[in-house]
């Protein structure tokens, strides 16, 4: 399989390539060629196949002939068997058609713990032999961080600088990232927004002094290949569930809302995808108005969704455009000069025939963690909690009817002080971290500067 730029003007790529890759040098996203096609027989063995297998004969299409899927099923055994839950994302029925699919049974208790190992599983295939290591510069929201230097961490040919935003993710979250000691990662603390860190990334992967010396990969969800694995469990939630749902996603950067958009143009059975958002609501605007605009980002308990410019909508956007990267590129260059993307008409329109967009507020989201603790004694983070709050808003407008299946996104142990303010009960961390908050911490702080950070990262690299 050959991926190609949503801007159209970068060479394609093979899926060694862009398993490395970040950002295309024209500055779009990588997309396969073609949407490869599941045959229905298939999937209709998934109920009885494990995780694993389902991972290993969904992604194999993608690796085509570079890969195996017995080599991919080798990897994907590794990478599922550090979970907790055996069946790695179990689907739990929820009373009437409502169901949680929970995502963070994975090491560092979110669902970016299940792309992120088969990443790194495939940056250890793609770099056998290579005699320079890659440094992964990435930015973070929160769980993306402990997920990648978790799956990394004291690999040989591999090296992360991670960026958070000061003081605006957890300290369960900042600790799964600043507690693990090995030479191959650093952490800076950026005293600015999650925007500003993903921005300082982009500039980064352009910046001539870190390129002539380095060899530089991604990790963000930008990278397709943390997609392609996450369209594995809406094939196996599906399966196990038994007919077509519709899914409802706490969204921050578009990436898993738009998995199971792709998963749908591979062949999934499902309804409607409801993306669910906090107050930083420019996905919710933008599929009612039509109109995509940044908004100053609003710090909420839902931290890993603090996020205002949607990276993988650009997607979304090339896809509507009928895959016609001309009218992406002239959209995405047009909003990065202006600051304002006016969706056209029959793309918005195309848009809405697969998405509906609700938000929820942070009264809201209060509310439902108690409400569903008091009703189903389960006890949800504040990121799935904004998934029910949608979830709610989307049956009563008619958007969502029948069954439907939540994302549980983070554990909720990762939010302790939300949870408990919600519920009374104080979320326990599994028996692995009991002694996580008396561990040391490892972090550099720096300015919301490119140059800065380009400095510090030329400076501590084991490869420069
Ligand atoms: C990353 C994250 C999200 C948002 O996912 P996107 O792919 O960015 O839309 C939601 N919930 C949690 C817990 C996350 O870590």
């Amino acid at each position: 399989m050959r991926f190609l730029s949503t801007r159209g003007d970068a060479p394609p790529l093979d899926f060694k390539r862009v398993v490395l890759s970040g950002l295309a040098p024209d500055g779009g996203l990588y997309m396969p060629e073609r949407w490869p096609s599941l045959p229905a027989a298939l999937m209709g063995d998934f109920a009885r196949m494990s995780f694993a297998e389902v991972a290993a004969a969904v992604l194999a299409p993608f690796a085509g002939g570079e890969l195996s899927e017995k080599s991919i099923l080798a990897m994907a055994a590794r990478a599922f068997g550090a979970f907790d839950a055996p069946d790695v994302a179990p689907l739990r029925a929820l009373g009437g058609d409502d169901h949680l699919l929970e995502l963070f049974h994975g090491p560092t208790l979110a669902f970016k713990d299940i792309a992120m190992r088969m990443l790194a599983e495939f940056y250890g295939w793609a770099l056998e032999g290579a005699w320079r290591g890659k440094t992964i510069i990435g930015a973070t929201s929160g769980d993306t961080g402990g997920a990648a230097v978790d799956a990394f961490a004291g690999s040989a040919k591999a090296e992360i600088f991670m960026l958070h935003p000061k003081g605006r993710v957890s300290d369960v979250q900042r600790r799964m990232m600043t507690t693990v000691d090995a030479a191959n990662i650093v952490n800076l603390a950026i005293d600015g927004t999650f925007d500003d860190c993903q921005r300082i990334v982009k500039t980064l992967f352009g910046e001539e002094r870190l390129k002539s010396r380095l060899d530089l990969g991604g990790v963000n969800s930008i990278n397709f290949v943390r997609l392609a694995v996450q369209t594995v469990y809406y094939f196996t939630a599906t399966a196990a569930l038994g007919r077509a749902a519709s899914f409802v996603v706490p969204t921050g950067n578009f990436g898993d809302v738009f998995a199971g958009y792709c998963a749908r143009r591979m062949g999934l059975a499902a309804n409607r995808f409801g993306v669910a958002v906090n107050s930083n609501d420019i996905m919710r605007r933008a599929l009612t108005t039509g109109v995509y605009e940044p908004a100053a980002t609003t710090p909420t308990s839902s931290p890993s969704m603090d996020i205002q410019v949607a990276s993988n909508f650009e997607r979304l956007i090339f896809e509507t455009a009928g895959r016609d990267a001309m009218i992406a590129s002239a959209l995405m260059r047009g909003f990065e000069r202006t600051g304002r993307l006016i969706i056209p008409m029959h793309m918005l329109e195309a848009m809405k025939a697969d998405f509906s967009a609700e938000r929820a507020s942070e009264g809201e989201i209060f509310a439902k963690i108690r409400s569903v603790n008091a009703t189903t004694g389960i006890l949800v983070d504040p990121h799935t909690a904004v998934g029910f709050v949608a979830l709610d808003k989307l049956r009563n407008s008619g958007a969502i009817s029948g069954p439907a299946i939540c994302l549980a996104t983070a554990h909720p142990a990762k939010f302790p002080d939300a949870v408990k303010a919600a519920s009374g009960v104080h979320p326990g961390l599994p028996a692995r971290y009991a002694d996580l908050m008396a561990r040391e911490e490892r972090m550099i702080a720096a300015p919301a500067d490119a140059g800065a950070v380009c400095d510090i990262i030329l400076e501590r690299s084991i490869f420069a």
